[in-house]
Parts: structure tokens; C-alpha cells; sequence
């Protein structure tokens, strides 16, 4: 295979081709959301001009047509993701949708007083509110594996977690604050040989690594468009078919029936049950349109280009005097988390950005595992296949100036 070209890659992306501040644009804010490639645009433009039309209802070509396109989208979907059904794929608003409907359909059906919901100290809030809500409105338990101080899941402490009361564990593949891979497939092996259902948050990971939910073995994977090169607004709740056509719909409306009478309505049978409404249709094209786009580069070929992007990143950012990097497990992906030498993480935000680096300071929607590492706040630089060897040298660069600087203002609290 010819080898990945991140610089050919860049030009597919017009958005990173401008200037701010009069510097370069430098975006290191993937994690946070990724940049659109000329295909995806296109894509959309493409539907609005040509193919716009509700689905599943009218009998005309347009209808036809827009059909076709949504239901493409989610074959794609299914084979990106390795599933073996196209059933098996819902279209959401994003990851957090995708978790909520989970929380309210499948956990209020299953989940009872006594019972407890195991996640991990990485979790984004998408994670642990919506089973926070579950727990208060049931009675059930919200249970949380701690992680050691690279990072990384205690695997000792997770096994003695799961009991006879946990009826689901749900964890994130890659945690979106540190960049931590967690052994997913390893934990749910060990709750499925307990009976337990699980599910896996890909939000962050798929973007950088090859995917299969199957291999992973889990009842659901949820991910965000977004956050892979597609529209916003647009995300994936994947469930096991036999889970999902075990499910009670989670909203009701049009589109999710088979027959409505005021006495009683039978519903669709999955995934149309759990897609009340009219869908973000145009953004699902658009995420078939990522998901070709990914395919012709190939996600191994970014997974090891990214691998060694990160490690030069690390190597770069420890150059930099009175840097702590957070989260230092041997397994990483796409995030740099650190915090400098007492100056303030938004202070650093707002330097760079004036060197026209575009990265994220803040808690990440990931308050409690930031504060496991005594911090309420990080910078966060995070990754794409389309960043290279020299945006890490400007990072690391600004960096070295920047710490110069403040320190030198006695902006150091
Ligand atoms: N999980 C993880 C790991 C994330 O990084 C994010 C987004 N930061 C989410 C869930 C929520 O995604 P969204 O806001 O797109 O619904």
C-alpha cells in the first residue's frame, strides 16, 4: 500500500487552508470536533440540490431517492463499525443521544432498585449523567472502576466491581481527557461471561483506530459524526440485534409505527422503532460520505500514522520546562492532556490562539478524572490524521514562548 500522506490528506480539508490571527491555522482541537473534507461537503450540497426529501413516506422519486441515500448511509455505518446486520444501526444526534436513549428505553425496562450501573473514572458526562438520572429514578447504583496514575483501568478493581447485581457496564474506548485505551474487549468479555450487558462509547475512538463491534463483543457502541469528519448532529446508537428488538421504543411520533388507533400502536421493528421523527437525513449522507472518505485512506494506515504522530507529540511537549503530562498509559490515542507549571490552562488557550493553534482548555466534560489528577482544568492538544510532524513543531515551539512569557509576566498562580 503506498504509503499515508498527511499533507495530501490536509488539502482535502479547505477549512485548515486560512490564516487567524495572520498565522497559519493549526487545528489541534479534533477531540473537541473534526474538520470536514471537500467530499462531505460536497455530499451535502449534493443531497439539498438533488435528492431532498422526506423518507419512508411519499411514493416519489425524490422520496426514492433520499431513501436510498439514508439507507446507504447506514450500510456504510454497519460496515465501518463491523456489525453484522443493517438493523443493528440506529442514526442519533450524537454520542450523548445515543447513551440517553439507552439509559431511558433500555434501563428503565431492565434496570431495578438494588441493581447497579458500572462505569469508570474516564467517562466524558455523556457517560455518567444520563446513568446518574437512571440510578435516581430507580434506585439502582452507580458504581465507578478507579484508574491507576498513568491513567489506565485497574482491571483488579473491575473485576471485583462486577457482582450479581450489575446489570450493565458502560465505558468509554478512548477516553476524550487523557487519551487513554482502555482494554474494552477484555472488560467485556468478563462481564458478558457474568451475564452483564455492556456498552462501549467510540466517540473518541473512532477516529483513529479500526473499529468492530463484534470483535469487541459488546451489546451496544455509540459514536458522533462529528467527531469523525461528518456533519454535527448527526450520530450512531449500534445495538445487538436480538437487545435492540428486545427494546421498548424510547420516543414515540411518526416514522416508528406500524399502526397507530387511539386504543393502541404497534411499532416498527428496529432500528425505525427507535427513530421517532423525521431523522437528520442529509447529515446521515454526510456520514456515509466520511465513512468512504476514511475507507479510501484506510483506518489502519491512520492508526499507524497517528501512533507515531502522538509519540513525537509526547516527546515534543516534555521538552517544554515545568510540563506535566496527564495520562501517561503505554495505550493512547489522539490526546495530549497536560497542565504547565502553575500557569493557568486558559491563559496558555489564549496564547496559542494567537499563534493561531487552535486547542482546548478546560475540563472536557470530564471533571472527575481530571480531578483524580488534582487538576480542575488541562490543555489539551488533540489529533488528526491530517496534522503533521510540524504543527507538533509549532505547538512545541509556542509552548517553550508561551511558558516564557507568562512566566516572565508573573502570570503564575
Ligand atoms: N463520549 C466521549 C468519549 C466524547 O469525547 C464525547 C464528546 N466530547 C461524547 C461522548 C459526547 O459526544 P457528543 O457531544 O457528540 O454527543
Amino acid at each position: 500500500a503506498p504509503a499515508f500522506d498527511p499533507r495530501a490528506a490536509r488539502r482535502d480539508f479547505p477549512i485548515l487552508n486560512q490564516t487567524v490571527h495572520g498565522k497559519p491555522l493549526i487545528w489541534l482541537d479534533n477531540a473537541a470536533t473534526t474538520q470536514k473534507p471537500q467530499a462531505v461537503i460536497d455530499r451535502l450540497a449534493r443531497f439539498y440540490a438533488e435528492e431532498n426529501s422526506n423518507i419512508h413516506r411519499a411514493a416519489h422519486a425524490l422520496a426514492a431517492r433520499a431513501t436510498d441515500a439514508y439507507e446507504d448511509a447506514r450500510e456504510k455505518v454497519r460496515r465501518f463499525v463491523g456489525a453484522a446486520d443493517t438493523r443493528e444501526i440506529v442514526f442519533v444526534r450524537g454520542a450523548t443521544e445515543a447513551i440517553n436513549l439507552v439509559a431511558k428505553a433500555w434501563g428503565h425496562q431492565f434496570v431495578r432498585e438494588g441493581d447497579e450501573i458500572v462505569v469508570t473514572w474516564l467517562e466524558h458526562h455523556a457517560n455518567i449523567v444520563p446513568w446518574q438520572q437512571l440510578c435516581a429514578e430507580t434506585g439502582a447504583r452507580l458504581r465507578v472502576v478507579p484508574v491507576d496514575d498513568d491513567g489506565q483501568i485497574r482491571m483488579d478493581e473491575y473485576a471485583r466491581l462486577l457482582g450479581p447485581r450489575t446489570k450493565l457496564v458502560s465505558l468509554t474506548l478512548v477516553s476524550n481527557a487523557l487519551g487513554t485505551v482502555t482494554p474494552a474487549a477484555e472488560m467485556v468479555a468478563m462481564a458478558r461471561a457474568a451475564g452483564i450487558r455492556t456498552l462501549v462509547d467510540g466517540a473518541q475512538a473512532v477516529s483513529h483506530m479500526p473499529v468492530n463491534v463484534q470483535s469487541l463483543g459488546c451489546d451496544f457502541f455509540v459514536l458522533s459524526g462529528h467527531k469523525m469528519f461528518a456533519p454535527t448532529g448527526i450520530g450512531v446508537l449500534y445495538g445487538r440485534l436480538d437487545v435492540l428488538e428486545g427494546m421498548r421504543p424510547w420516543q414515540g411520533g411518526g416514522n416508528m409505527i406500524a399502526d397507530v388507533t387511539f386504543e393502541k400502536t404497534a411499532y416498527q421493528p428496529a432500528p425505525m422503532r427507535f427513530e421517532a421523527g423525521t431523522g437528520n437525513i442529509a447529515d446521515a449522507v454526510g456520514l456515509g460520505a466520511a465513512i468512504a472518505y476514511l475507507e479510501r485512506i484506510g483506518m489502519p494506515a491512520i492508526a499507524a500514522y497517528e501512533h507515531h504522530l502522538l509519540d513525537y507529540a509526547t516527546a515534543g511537549l516534555l521538552t517544554v520546562p515545568g510540563l506535566r503530562l496527564i495520562g501517561t498509559a503505554r495505550e493512547k490515542a489522539g490526546v495530549l492532556s497536560f497542565v504547565l507549571d502553575g500557569c493557568k490552562t486558559e491563559d496558555i488557550g489564549r496564547a496559542l490562539d494567537r499563534e493561531g493553534i487552535a486547542v482546548r482548555s478546560g475540563h472536557h466534560c470530564a471533571q472527575p478524572i481530571l480531578r483524580r489528577f488534582g487538576v480542575e482544568s488541562t490543555v489539551r492538544p488533540s489529533l488528526a490524521f491530517y496534522n503533521t510532524c510540524e504543527d507538533i513543531d509549532a505547538l512545541t515551539a509556542a509552548l517553550h514562548r508561551v511558558r516564557a512569557e507568562l512566566v516572565r509576566r508573573g502570570q503564575r498562580s
